[in-house]
């Protein structure tokens, strides 16, 4: 613990989700039961079902409070990077991290990373990040510092990256590092409620009147879209995180392996990719949309309108129909 000199950063990505969060506040925690001063870093905005986790370490938002944060992230020998493989992950924050002149070290599960660490411990057959966190803390030695919040970070990172342990849990090694989560007496089923029953009904209304008006099944292309305008999520009474998940809904359809959402922001379109076996959501972002990810979950954007997208999406599905049919 004495190589970390100084105050220390953890930056997960922005519009960070469970894993981002969890790794990062987990971490954070650690290091501040080791006698280091810390702080999270986020970009920006995190959802307010990721909100429990908070208290222990102070969570600076970058988007919010430039001035500060950036002076925090100046005055640290050491900025790890937490659940994100490239430095445009970070939007509002990458001219910061970029011009940050001490040590950053990347702690992430995602494939092919960036060179942007001077540090890298990126191991993508892991679950999660948290996973990999917990992995690094017993591997430095730290595990003396690992507690309660801790595990209860960890965890809550695990659970949403393997959707609620349903795809990524194949490592045998994950359920040794939950069996030992557990032994610090999180309670798992309180932790999921939190998470997972803590949505606003204006979020179901949207869910509904998406899969009902907005879902196109392509079957030909074993393929599903949800394009969300901005009106419509005004509509919904949008808030961050109220879309989390939908893009996973239309894999449950049997034969359906490519599932892509497209959401209209103020300047851009997000776009997320999930598919089933073998097709690579990764490769279709980072070829079409500007983005990556891992082989079943990626993401991206485009500064095209939500119209162009869809049309430049379906257009694109007739190249991609050999992967599709064997995925
Ligand atoms: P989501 O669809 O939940 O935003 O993201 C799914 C996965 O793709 C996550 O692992 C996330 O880190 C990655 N991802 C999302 N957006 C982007 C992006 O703009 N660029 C890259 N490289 N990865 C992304
Ligand atoms: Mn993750």
């Amino acid at each position: 613990m004495d190589e970390l000199d100084g105050p220390v950063a953890v930056i997960p990505h922005s519009n960070p989700d469970g894993d981002a969060i969890g790794s990062a506040y987990a971490l954070a925690v650690v290091l501040k039961n080791a006698g280091k001063e810390v702080k999270v870093i986020t970009p920006n905005d995190y959802p307010a079902f990721l909100s429990w986790l908070n208290g222990e370490v102070e969570i600076l938002n970058y988007l919010k409070n430039k001035s500060k944060s950036g002076k925090y992230l100046d005055s640290c020998k050491v900025a790890f990077c937490v659940d994100f493989n490239e430095p445009g992950r970070v939007d509002e924050m990458e001219q910061a991290l970029s011009a940050y002149g001490g040590t950053r070290i990347l702690v992430d599960h995602h494939p092919f990373p960036a060179d942007f660490c001077d540090l890298v411990v990126s191991e993508p057959t892991y679950s999660s990040s948290a996973e990999l966190v917990y992995d690094l803390v017993i591997a430095a030695g730290w595990e003396q510092y690992l507690d309660k919040r801790a595990a209860e970070a960890l965890y809550m990172g695990i659970m949403t990256d393997t959707g609620s342990f349903s795809y990524s849990i194949s490592r045998p090694d994950l359920y040794r590092v939950l069996s030992h989560l557990m032994e610090f007496g999180i309670n798992a089923e309180n932790i999921h409620t939190r998470v997972y029953d803590n949505f606003s009904s204006d979020r179901f209304r949207l869910m509904g009147y998406c899969l009902l008006h907005k879902m196109v099944i392509l079957t030909e292309y074993r393929t599903a879209y949800i394009a969300i305008t901005a009106n419509e999520l005004k509509m919904f009474n949008f808030t961050p995180g109220d879309t989390e998940g939908f893009v996973n809904i239309p894999l449950s359809i049997q034969d359906i392996v490519f599932s892509a959402l497209f959401i209209e922001r103020e300047n851009y379109v997000k776009a997320s990719f999930r598919s089933k076996g073998s097709f690579p959501s990764n490769a279709f972002s980072s070829s079409h949309f500007n983005g990556g990810g891992h082989l079943n979950a990626a993401g991206g954007d485009s500064r095209q309108s939500l119209e162009k997208v869809i049309e430049q999406f379906t257009q694109l599905l007739p190249d991609y129909l050999h992967l599709l049919e064997n995925a």
